[in-house]
């Protein structure tokens, strides 16, 4: 399994992130897990994806930190010399607010990890995989929002602007990288069973929203996690600077 290709997953610890992780290692990827504090479940899915024969490592590391990403990312170079894919899916939000009562902490910390973390983190999978360097190409995925579309007003519109940023991010790398073998898309999910709607103060969103959604219903990180191994796997070899909406029809 030496030569397999590696992925870096952040926050794929838990929710859409583990599971973009389960499927990856089904998909053929090595992977390295991201996390921040949640040691147990970070293990957890690396047990689970040892115990089907994968092989993947924990690696913890905060994506507001430029040296943790630093660290992230030479933990990968020891261990094994290579990146290949890149899904950057590590996200917070703040609890449901008005715009008039936000602080400027809140909004740094939405753009510190939602924002510069991605860039951070993109930078440096662009400095390893691009033929320009080297490299061997590579995929990236971001995953946005349709909170980007929908602009989130009455809860988190701090956060939807996070993800418009992530989207034209996406869009303008993509171009930048496109002759140099790293292709660049996005992954905007509508509402899904996760733990941050509590973390954002709202345990019961998921089930206040499910009427907005056009199949009334709301999605699960492995749908969520389908459109990205799509878009990471050679079967999207011509996709790049584009968006896959996976929300019901929201
Ligand atoms: P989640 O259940 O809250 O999980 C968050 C994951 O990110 C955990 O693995 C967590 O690690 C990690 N994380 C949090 N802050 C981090 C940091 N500073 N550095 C590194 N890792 C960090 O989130 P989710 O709902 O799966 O969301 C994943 C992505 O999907 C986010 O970008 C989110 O904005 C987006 N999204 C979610 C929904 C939804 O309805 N769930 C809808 C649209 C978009 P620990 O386990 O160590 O805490």
């Amino acid at each position: 399994m030496s030569g397999a290709r590696t992925l870096l997953v952040t926050g794929g610890s838990r929710g859409i992130g583990a599971a973009i992780c389960r499927k990856a290692a089904d998909d053929g990827w090595r992977v390295a897990v991201n996390y921040v504090s949640n040691d147990a479940a970070a293990a957890k899915v690396v047990a689970d994806i040892e115990a089907k024969g994968g092989e993947a490592f924990a690696v913890k590391g905060d994506l507001g930190s430029e040296e943790d990403i630093l660290s992230i990312y030479k933990a990968i170079d020891d261990r094994w010399g290579r990146i290949d894919g890149l899904v950057n899916n590590a996200g917070v939000l703040g609890d449901k607010a008005r715009v008039e009562d936000f602080d400027a902490a809140r909004i740094e910390r939405t753009m510190r990890v939602n924002v510069t973390g991605l860039i951070l983190c993109s930078r440096e999978a662009v400095r390893r995989m691009s033929t320009r360097f080297g490299g061997r190409g590579g995929a990236i995925v971001n995953i946005s929002s349709v909170a980007a579309r929908l602009g989130s007003a009455d809860e988190y519109v701090d956060y939807a602007a996070s993800k418009a940023a992530v989207d034209t991010f996406t869009r303008g790398l993509a171009l930048e990288v496109a002759e140099d073998g790293i292709r660049v898309n996005s992954v905007r999910p509508g509402t899904t069973y996760t733990d941050i709607h509590a973390s954002g103060g709202q345990p019961d969103r998921p089930e206040r929203v499910r009427g907005a959604v056009p199949m009334k219903r709301i999605g699960e990180p492995e749908e969520i996690a389908d459109g990205v191994i799509y878009l990471l796997s050679d079967r999207a070899s011509y996709v790049t600077g584009t968006f896959l909406e996976v929300s019901g029809g929201r």
